[in-house]
């Protein structure tokens, strides 16, 4: 591939060695199971958990006269997944086979595509920070078979084999060596990974191998030539991701400050480490010998066909923030978080529905996320309802609870479940709006404590000393702006 280099050096993102600034560059090639029930090429399941070598049709076992036969679902989601990366469809593309040796690979070749991808070029937007969005290309992304798993830990003195995943669909999604950072990086991997989920095509899973990346990985001086690479391959954690990144850059900068040359090398990483290991170099890489499988004809289709499923995509990431911004006056960097996910973005807009939309957005992240966060849950599993959250913030907006008695019930509502309304009604949350009953804890607070009222004249920042007592008082259900009202007054202070 020719590299054009599409960013301006950032200082921001360079690395101090010994002699001077240097610059991470990065491209990644992201191999995404397809979400389909069937394999790219035969009937068999694709459900994970399965017994070993129990989803395995004489296809994927490459029995001698078994034909491929392409699972179109599989084909759909390729092209929704190019839609969604604003790429390019190509109409025609053809399916070439890899050939290695490996006992995973029954074939002896994995069916891929090669010269001509289903997809060309795309391009993904990361939002680094609320003034900082870059643009990463996408070189391509193909459709091509997974290949089966070695098990070494079965036996003492054999491997085992297991088939399942044998002939499952993977995208493989191609960067451009346009990322300049780890964080860039870890941004990239979330935000395809958002993408895929939103558009039901992968389901991102990466503790699962349903969404592993290969990282490539050079160093160079600011805006200067290409480094060589090394790749790091089948990374499956986004953090994982950065930690290797991390390393190798700064393995490559020691070896090049010491006058020394980077190999171009294939690794892998350690996680208990968190060091980069050599696993072969490229004189040791494979000679693939592509050619066109024969036994498949090339993959043709009209535009009325991916025209028809441009029309079914979902509403995306993107598409989406800008319109939570516009809609709903949300800033960019809170629209942000609510988007990453679905099922967030639809439950908060449940939950702005007719309501003040950033009180909303406040509670869904500040509260909500949190919460979720803690208890190890997510938004699907949320021990609080979009309807029960929403009724909190509306005796909020009503005056009949104040924030902290908010947070509170809100805590009750996610332990006890039940109508936020009733909880306040029966255990007695609400808030004193009665100025004389106010009025009464203000002055018995002010008469046993004269000193102080003293003071604060003088110093009127300790006037919350007063409010704390006021509000512990009422038991946290004074209206607070009535409070410090009243004690302005009665304090004489401005
Ligand atoms: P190959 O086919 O040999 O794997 P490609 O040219 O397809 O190589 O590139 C593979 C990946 O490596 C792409 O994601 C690309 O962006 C990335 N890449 C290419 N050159 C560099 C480089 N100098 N530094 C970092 N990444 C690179
Ligand atoms: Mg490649």
């Amino acid at each position: 591939m020719t590299i054009v280099d599409t960013r301006t050096p950032d200082p921001k993102k360079f690395i101090k060695g010994d002699t001077g600034d240097w610059e991470i560059v990065i491209g990644m090639e992201v191999h995404a199971q397809v979400t389909s029930k069937s394999k790219l090429f035969s009937g068999a399941s694709t459900e994970f958990g399965h017994e070993p070598n129990s989803n395995v049709s004489l296809v994927d076992a490459a029995m001698p006269g078994m034909l491929p036969v392409i699972n179109e679902e599989c084909v759909r989601q390729a092209i929704r997944t190019g839609l969604g990366l604003k790429a390019a469809i190509n109409n025609k593309s053809v399916f070439d086979r890899k050939n290695y040796f490996y006992p995973d690979l029954p074939q002896g070749y994995q069916i891929s595509q090669f010269k001509q991808p289903i997809v060309g070029e795309g391009k993904i937007l990361l939002d680094m920070s609320e003034d900082e969005q870059v643009e990463i290309g996408v070189e391509r992304l193909h459709l091509e078979q997974d290949a089966g798993k070695s098990l070494h830990d079965q036996h003492p003195s054999m491997s085992f084999v297991d088939l399942n995943r044998s002939g499952v669909a993977l995208m493989e999604i191609v960067s451009k060596p346009d990322l300049r950072s780890s964080d860039e990086a870890k941004a990239y991997l979330t935000k395809l990974r958002t993408i895929l989920r939103y558009l039901g095509t992968c389901d991102g899973n990466m503790e699962q191998g349903s969404m592993r990346a290969d990282v490539n990985v050079s160093v160079r001086k600011p805006g200067g030539e290409f480094g060589t690479r090394c790749e790091i391959k089948n990374v499956n954690s986004i953090r994982f991701a950065g930690q290797a990144i991390e390393y190798e850059a700064r393995r490559q900068i020691g070896i090049l400050e010491d006058g020394g040359s980077i190999d171009q090398e294939t690794c892998l990483f350690d996680p208990g480490k968190g060091e980069t290991r050599s696993m072969r170099s490229k004189e040791e890489a494979h000679d693939y010998r592509y050619f066109p499988d024969p036994d498949l004809l090339s993959l043709e289709f009209d535009d009325a066909y991916v025209d028809a499923l441009r029309v079914g995509l979902p509403e995306l990431p993107d598409e989406k923030k800008s319109r939570f911004i516009a809609d709903y006056g949300l800033s960019a960097y809170d629209s942000d978080i609510i988007v990453q996910e679905k099922a967030s973005a639809d439950f908060f807009e449940e939950v702005a529905k007719g309501r003040d939309a950033k009180l909303a957005a406040n509670w869904v992240i500040n509260e909500l996320f949190a919460y979720l966060h803690k208890a190890g849950l997510d938004v699907a599993t949320s021990p609080i309802s979009a309807e029960q959250l929403g009724g909190i913030i509306d005796l909020i907006k009503a005056g009949d609870i104040s924030g902290k008695i908010a947070k509170d019930l809100f805590e009750i509502v996610c332990a006890e479940g039940d109508d936020p309304k009733k909880i306040v009604e029966e255990r007695g949350m609400k808030q004193v709006t009665d100025l004389g009953a106010i009025e009464a804890m203000v002055d018995e607070i002010i008469s046993a404590n004269p000193d102080k009222a003293e003071q604060v004249k003088e110093k009127p920042g300790l006037l919350g000393w007063f409010v704390g007592q006021v509000m512990k008082a009422s038991k946290g259900k004074a209206n607070p702006q009535a409070v410090n009202e009243l004690l302005h007054k009665k304090i004489g202070i401005e």
